[in-house]
């Protein structure tokens, strides 16, 4: 399922979609893989897809198949193979235990009502913990006062200074599974990815990723985080909000919906036959300085192709 550009050249441009297998793809996912594709195709560079199968409680079955099916239906072509999180967890445990070995993390017991205090930001309680404990524990990374700096594509510059705003936070869960933040700041860096776009409610997560790749000594890509869609409560779309799947058999208008969406132009008729058309013709007038400076959309904000599956 894979459609392959060979290059003799390290490209200078990669970019990548990374679905969690939690359900099928729905329109607020569908915007993240449109957008980072376009992006990606619209600099000549490759597109990979990941699948962060890393939290087998909440995956559903055969849902990296549909969403795989679904982006072939949209034709959102990948290159290479698709990378799939969960054969990777030897890679992820060994970089925890090297960060361990250097008292760059340390063996957290907190309980909740423990966490609770301090405005979210971890205490240090347990920093001396450098022995896996006999109880369930989450191991966690050690932040010092170092400032992140990261200058988004589409949003404002943020500076973020890792032990007071965020603190010790989690790389490993009590479940004995990988965290997101590990795992992708691992797998970007493995994957040579050079440009991330995606949606802004993980824009949080970008200073600890940054603040990973250099404990591991990872380079870091560039950043993009387009807006969210949310409903009228203002809650983002997914799974949680009974967000419809995508339906497969309306590929072109779900794609002039979300090319709306990130106030791109839209293709004139004859360039909306088939989802590929829409695409060539939308790779060859992206424009990304169109996308909005907002962390949502919503409501009356919404172009109206896109109304209907924000209810
Ligand atoms: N797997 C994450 C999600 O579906 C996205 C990861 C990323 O783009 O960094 O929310
Ligand atoms: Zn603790």
């Amino acid at each position: 399922m894979a459609q392959s550009r060979s290059s003799h050249f390290p490209a200078h441009y990669v970019g990548r979609f990374a679905p969690s297998p939690t359900g099928p793809l729905h329109f607020g996912s569908l915007l993240a893989a449109l957008a980072s594709f376009l992006d990606a195709r619209a600099n000549n560079g490759q597109w990979l897809v990941r699948i962060e199968d890393i939290d087998p409680p909440r995956e559903t079955p055969g849902a990296a198949t549909a969403i795989l099916r679904c982006l072939q239906a949209h034709a959102l072509m990948w290159d290479g193979d698709v990378l799939y999180q969960s054969t990777r967890t030897e890679i992820y445990r060994q970089a925890c235990a090297q960060l361990l070995e250097q008292r760059r993390a340390f063996y957290c017991t907190c309980s909740r009502l423990d966490l609770a205090n301090n405005n979210g930001v971890y205490s240090g309680r347990c920093r001396h913990c450098l022995e896996r404990p006999r109880q369930l524990c989450t191991i966690r990374l050690c932040t010092d006062a170092l400032d992140i700096h990261f200058d988004d594509a589409i949003q404002a510059s943020f500076t973020v200074n890792m032990a007071r705003d965020i603190g010790d936070f989690v790389i490993y869960r009590k479940e004995n599974l990988p965290a997101y933040q590990l795992a992708v700041a691992i797998d970007d860096a493995a994957q040579n990815i050079t440009h991330i776009v995606r949606g802004f409610d993980l824009l949080d997560s970008t200073p600890r990723q940054i603040f990973l790749q250099h404990c591991l000594h990872l380079p870091t890509p560039h950043y993009a985080h387009i807006p969210v869609i949310a409903n009228s409560q203002r809650q983002k779309l997914s799974k949680q909000t009974f967000a419809r799947a995508l339906n497969n058999a309306n590929a072109v208008d779900n794609l002039l919906a979300a090319l709306e969406f990130l106030r791109q132009p839209l293709p004139p008729k004859p360039h909306t036959k088939s989802a590929t058309n829409v695409l060539d013709w939308a790779i060859a007038h992206w424009d990304m300085a169109l996308i909005p400076r907002r962390d949502e959309l919503y409501g009356d904000a919404l172009p109206p192709r896109c109304r209907h599956f924000a209810t």
